[in-house]
């Protein structure tokens, strides 16, 4: 989705929706706000690939299912907040039922490149980590990976969404990545660190840097299964080449059975940044990295 519009339509009805429910704190339910609009929710067995959830029309009456193969509930709640997205967006239900009875597929977890899939997820992300009420935890949250856990649980949302969203407005220079192997999968930035001088963003499924904690916890792939944790220390010119001696924080985790490991680099220090303010205009689709 190149637009910015959609997505700050898709944000803002996000917002509207919590408002006019009259939600005023952490966690958003969205089996409770599919209750209160009288749609049904139900798990269903389903083998499509990457298929999350479906959105049904019969009549008058909307229904949500969602892939029983789903084991994190944070997803699941995610993949629902999509499908209420469906159904709360302007012209999905028209667009999605061209006024008939249906059955729409959902991918949700920014894996689709469909503008209504993706404009779905922006309502989901927004609707159970909405801006306001995130920022006033994320402020009592400390750092590192401990603040991601306890936002997580304040919110009910996966470790991976929320440490998205933490870096997305975290203060301080923070990056999380994701890995497996040795490999980088995606890599998101707060404002503080993309905009550091001199700063290069990792290219997709580039080399995770040899001297780091995290290729060394990633040679033992038991560390991943048994979501091992640990703290270290590294430099951020370890990380992004070109960049300042800085020494950060680097905390390590293994995601258990979903292979792969996430790491939290932060410091608290003032870094020296650019003047020009490009990297506002990375967007999370234009990095095309999946998101849960
Ligand atoms: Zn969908």
């Amino acid at each position: 989705m190149k637009h910015k519009l959609e997505i700050q339509e898709a944000e803002n009805e996000a917002k509207s929706v919590i408002e006019r429910l009259n939600i005023t704190s952490l966690p958003i339910c969205p089996f409770r706000i599919a209750r209160e609009r009288g749609i049904i929710v139900e798990p269903k067995d389903s083998d499509r690939p990457g298929v999350s959830g479906f959105f049904i029309k019969v009549g008058n009456v909307f229904g949500i299912q969602y892939a029983t193969h789903i084991k994190n509930e944070g997803f699941i709640r995610f993949t629902i907040a999509h499908e209420l997205g469906h159904y709360f967006l302007p012209e999905h239900p028209e667009y999605l039922f061209q006024g008939r009875d249906g059955i729409h597929e959902s991918r949700s977890g920014f894996i689709s490149d469909e503008f209504y899939e993706k404009q779905a997820d922006y309502f989901a992300k927004e609707l159970l980590m909405p801006q306001d009420f995130f920022l006033a935890a994320l402020r009592e949250s400390g750092v590192g990976f401990p603040a991601i856990t306890s936002l997580a649980s304040k919110c009910k949302t996966s470790i991976t969404a929320t440490a998205i969203r933490f870096a997305q407005f975290a203060e301080d220079p923070v990056a999380v990545i994701m890995s497996n192997s040795n490999r980088i999968n995606w890599c998101f930035m707060s404002s503080a660190l993309a905009s550091v001088k001199g700063l290069r963003w990792p290219r997709k499924d580039s080399l995770l840097p040899p001297n780091t904690a995290t290729a060394s916890f990633n040679r033992d792939q038991n560390n991943v299964l048994s979501a091992k944790y640990i703290e270290a220390w590294t430099r951020l010119d370890y990380w992004f080449e070109d960049c300042s001696q800085i020494e950060m924080k680097e905390d390590v985790v293994g995601l258990g059975h979903y292979g792969k490991t996430l790491t939290v680099l932060f410091t608290n220090e003032t870094i020296d940044t650019e003047d020009d303010d490009e990297y506002l205009e990375i967007g999370d689709e234009k990095r095309g990295w999946k998101w849960h």
